[in-house]
């Protein structure tokens, strides 16, 4: 067998656009039952294909018709001849979470039932054109003897053994998510800007429930910085956070129900030290940030994975330099990022920031996609300044809103709102490797001084021959007693070599 290597070039838009999705849920340990009914539109057009992994197909309908379909092993193709231009496919399948030991879609971790969908994992679900620009709005009821039993936005109906949750934002099916177990709420309250009460919640065991006050207080914060300084309110009554011992991603954005892997939530002052209360404050400002830079605005395919990981590994780097030291903070960072991404950047599996060709898209969820991501973020705020970053981030919000975005969408703002060209910039996501940077200072002792700058990119496996890069250096002089003598100034070296005077 060999593994089938999908190409970024090779990009095709959605046959089919999803008008809604209702989801209902019959939970068992062995058996859950999952019905799913999804209002279908010709978009592209041409057949639809759904994902499926490790289902059992029970029925399927559509428009109420019972229809015979024979599922591969990655899932159903139906095709455009027998499809209306729009159509309700109804389809009952069972899974058997129990046994899920791959901790993707939907699992038991410790006697509680967790999911988690990004990148691939709701085809393990139901059957769904599992790829991120497919957006729809959920309705999803679930049923069963849990306690507690989550899913995504607000809660709108409930009766003894059964919720019904809706969500009314258009996500994709890797946002989707679902928790149900014997659970407590460490809750508390936020008013937004505008006046929205939000209801917070972090649910854990019983065991837990003293030890997550620092990951709530970690999240108003998170929320007002997010107002204050991107100018972005939260949009549901409700957030929930749940604490998971099993979890393989660190922590999950899932649209207003994220899941953490335990560790990164649980801090008492008896146990914990100040790195981990930092990285607690971190990961859930990060995993906030994405309702604006991941949900609401997200990806067209996973090539992209950067404009929504760099750009929210960039906001929480900044709100961490806002919350604390923020030169100390910044040296972290950068050594993270020499320690973990550098040497990935002169090895063997050196890609771009965005690549263009996966094989197993698990393996591209690398410090480069998402350290050098958040640089590359940075280079272009300083670039352009503070208050231009702003105006472009304000138009991208305006502009995409709801929308599945690439790279060339985020860049295209930037140009707008600035009026710069930023092709020689994209080589920052679309080039692999590390430049370096050579310096020289030359001063005739009347006046004049010369700082002569040159770059050269050691070359990558996929590309012997690097374009130089255009690289924004700040530089200030200062008089020896240690006061400025020109102020901070943005220089931009465009070629190998230049000299400014
Ligand atoms: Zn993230």
């Amino acid at each position: 067998m060999t593994d089938r290597k999908i190409l970024l070039d090779d990009y095709l838009p959605p046959s089919h656009d999803i008008e809604e999705v209702a989801l209902e849920f019959d939970l068992h340990p062995n058996k859950t039952r999952v019905r799913s009914r999804i209002v279908f539109k010709r978009a592209r057009g041409g057949d639809l294909r759904l994902d499926g992994k490790e289902l059992t197909l029970i029925s399927a309908r559509i428009d109420g018709q019972p229809i015979e379909v024979n599922p591969d092993k990655e899932g159903i193709t139906l095709r455009a001849d027998d499809l209306p231009e729009r159509f309700v496919w109804e389809a009952e399948v069972e899974i058997d979470p129990g046994s899920n030991t791959s901790l993707e879609g939907l699992y038991i971790s410790n006697g509680m039932y967790c999911t988690q969908c990004e990148a691939e994992g709701f085809r393990k679900i139901t059957y769904y054109p599992d790829r991120p620009d497919v957006m729809a709005p959920f309705s999803v009821r679930i049923s069963g003897d849990e306690p507690v039993m989550l899913s995504n936005g607000n809660p709108v109906a409930r009766g003894k053994g059964w919720v019904e949750w809706q969500d009314p934002w258009p996500k994709p099916s890797y946002l989707f998510a679902l928790v149900a177990g014997d659970l407590l709420a460490h809750s508390d309250r936020f008013t937004t800007a505008s006046g929205r009460d939000v209801e917070l919640n972090i649910y854990v065991r019983k065991p837990d429930i003293d030890k997550c006050a620092y990951a709530m207080d970690s999240l108003k914060r998170s929320m007002k910085w997010d107002e204050e300084e991107y100018g972005r309110e939260y949009d549901l009554d409700l957030f929930n956070i749940v604490a998971v011992d099993d979890f393989n991603m660190g922590a999950m954005e899932n649209k207003g129900l994220n899941i953490f892997n335990s560790s990164l939530v649980l801090a008492s002052p008896q146990t914990a030290t100040d790195q981990n209360y930092e990285g607690i404050e971190s990961v859930i400002a990060h995993e906030y940030f994405h309702n604006w830079t991941g949900n609401r605005v997200t990806c067209r395919d996973w090539f992209q994975l950067c404009l929504k990981e760099g750009l929210t590994v960039f906001r929480d780097q900044s709100f961490g330099m806002d919350m604390r030291e923020p030169n100390v903070n910044r040296i972290k960072d950068v050594m993270v990022l020499r320690a973990a991404q550098f040497p990935e950047d002169a090895g063997p599996l050196a890609h771009p920031p965005r690549p263009n060709a996966y094989v197993e898209i698990n393996n591209f969820y690398t410090a480069t996609v998402y350290e050098k991501g958040a640089e590359v973020v940075g280079m272009l705020r300083r670039l352009v300044g503070p208050a231009q970053y702003r105006a472009a981030l304000d138009l991208y919000f305006d502009r995409h809103d709801g929308q599945a975005c690439t790279i060339e969408d985020w860049l295209q703002v930037f140009e707008d709102a600035t009026g710069r060209d930023l092709s020689q910039f994209k080589l920052w996501y679309t080039s692999a490797g590390t430049p370096e940077l050579g310096v020289a200072e030359a001063w005739d002792g009347k006046g004049s001084y010369t700082l002569t700058l040159n770059q050269k990119t050691p070359p990558t496996p996929d590309e012997a021959e690097k374009a130089p890069r255009l690289i924004p250096v700040a530089v200030g002089l200062l008089y020896p007693d240690g006061s400025e003598a020109v102020e901070t100034r943005v220089l931009e070296l465009t070629k190998p070599v230049e000299s400014f005077r």
